[in-house]
């Protein structure tokens, strides 16, 4: 019989077309009727916010974008609340001060008027244009000391940030930082005593360095401490230390794996990498957890659509935490970001635990899972 030469007769199938082939058939069932719509909307163009730079002049900034018909989507879920609710709060609540906070923003804003019993991270700012609008904005420009306006990401990115509320004089932990979208976000705040922003990746990490030179002031800088560990070994260089923490983990990030060969977790040579991955996501959740105060909260998030990634693995996490620390969590229901938010983004309406963004083509954000834990003791 003849040998089969493999390396040189097989067709290369390309990692986009494996990551779909896998995708149709894992979320084909697990989203039924739903999963054509978000199969096309992460083919398609996906759409962006504009993260506003407080540390600018951030009125003329906004000023602009109020022109080419963008909003502020956090704000605008406000008056959505509003006409939900009409008894709830009228106006905007001053943000708390703090004097062991300490730096804020140029321009401490009020806060939209969402409901007083549940909080969202102060003083977050990002623009969309409304659903339906694909229209793209401009990048950056730096102002007269050459600082940049905004940053560009995906306006789903924002939602683990607001759920992670920081309040003012909170120590922050970012365990996996890179390349630094929501580490800014968390710096808009003005509420961070001090930020470990972490990733395992030296490279990707000169991309955080590069971001706080280019959108903060130099003081505001010297609260950000960057390292690049494993963030799985945090439980034990620093536990019970933080206020809030961020973990958003390494997944198979659905949208770049359809549309994107550079990279790809889907390529041949990763598999084993990429059927670790809920392993690692475990690991890093619950280095999050322990490194995190009794008492102090914790948002685990991924882009991925996979219930392996995420609910389950919440599961898990708090599972291990019982077992192995006899420590307690609580998830928080998040729902009410569901009803805040439905204008901007498509939210999937079964999540067990948590809140994902599925992708739309009205509204072509995420995929974003995000899942609030309480540390109980
Ligand atoms: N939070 C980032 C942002 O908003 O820009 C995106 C984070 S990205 C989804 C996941 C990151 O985890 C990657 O930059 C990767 O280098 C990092 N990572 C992978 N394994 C890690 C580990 N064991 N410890 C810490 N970071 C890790």
């Amino acid at each position: 019989a003849q040998k089969k030469k493999w390396a040189s007769t097989t067709p290369r199938v390309p990692c986009t077309r494996r990551a779909l082939r896998v995708f149709d058939m894992t979320y084909g069932v697990q989203f039924g009727s739903l999963w054509p719509s978000i199969r096309i909307g992460l083919l398609s163009e996906q759409k962006y916010g504009a993260l506003i730079n407080n540390y600018c002049d951030a009125q003329k900034v906004t000023q602009e974008l109020e022109e080419m018909q963008a909003a502020d989507f956090i704000w605008e879920s406000g008056k959505v609340e509003q006409d939900l609710d009409p008894a709830a709060e009228q106006g905007a609540s001053e943000p708390e001060s703090s004097s062991e906070t300490q730096t804020e923003p140029s321009e401490l804003q009020a806060q939209p008027p969402h409901s007083p019993f549940i909080s969202i991270s102060p003083n977050i700012k990002c623009y969309t244009f409304p659903k339906g609008d694909i229209s793209l904005f401009h990048p950056a420009r730096p102002d007269m000391i050459g600082v940049l306006g905004y940053y560009l990401l995906d306006a789903a990115s924002i939602l683990p940030v607001l759920a992670l509320n920081v309040q003012p004089g909170n120590l922050v932990l970012d365990l996996c930082a890179a390349p630094g979208g929501k580490m800014l976000a968390l710096l808009q705040t003005g509420c961070c005593r001090q930020l470990a922003a972490n990733d395992l990746s030296v490279s990707r990490t000169r991309r955080l360095r590069q971001i706080l030179h280019s959108y903060l002031p130099e003081e505001l800088s010297k609260i950000v401490r960057i390292t690049s560990w494993d963030g799985r070994k945090w439980g034990d260089l620093e536990m019970n230390t933080y206020d809030r923490v961020l973990v958003d983990v390494p997944c198979t990030n659905d949208r770049h794996s359809v549309v994107e060969e550079d990279n790809n977790m889907f390529n041949q040579m990763r598999k084993g990498e990429r059927q670790m991955l809920p392993m690692l996501q475990v690991e890093l959740l619950v280095a999050g957890i322990l490194s995190a105060k009794p008492g102090g909260d914790v948002v685990y998030s991924t882009c991925s659509l996979s219930q392996l990634q995420n609910e389950y693995v919440v599961e898990r996490a708090v599972e291990l935490l019982a077992i192995q620390h006899d420590i307690s969590i609580q998830v928080e229901d998040l729902s009410c970001f569901r009803k805040w938010f439905q204008n901007t983004f498509s939210f999937y309406p079964d999540c067990r635990l948590g809140e994902l963004i599925l992708p739309h083509l009205t509204a072509n954000f995420g995929p974003m899972y995000f899942c609030k834990l309480h540390r109980l003791n």
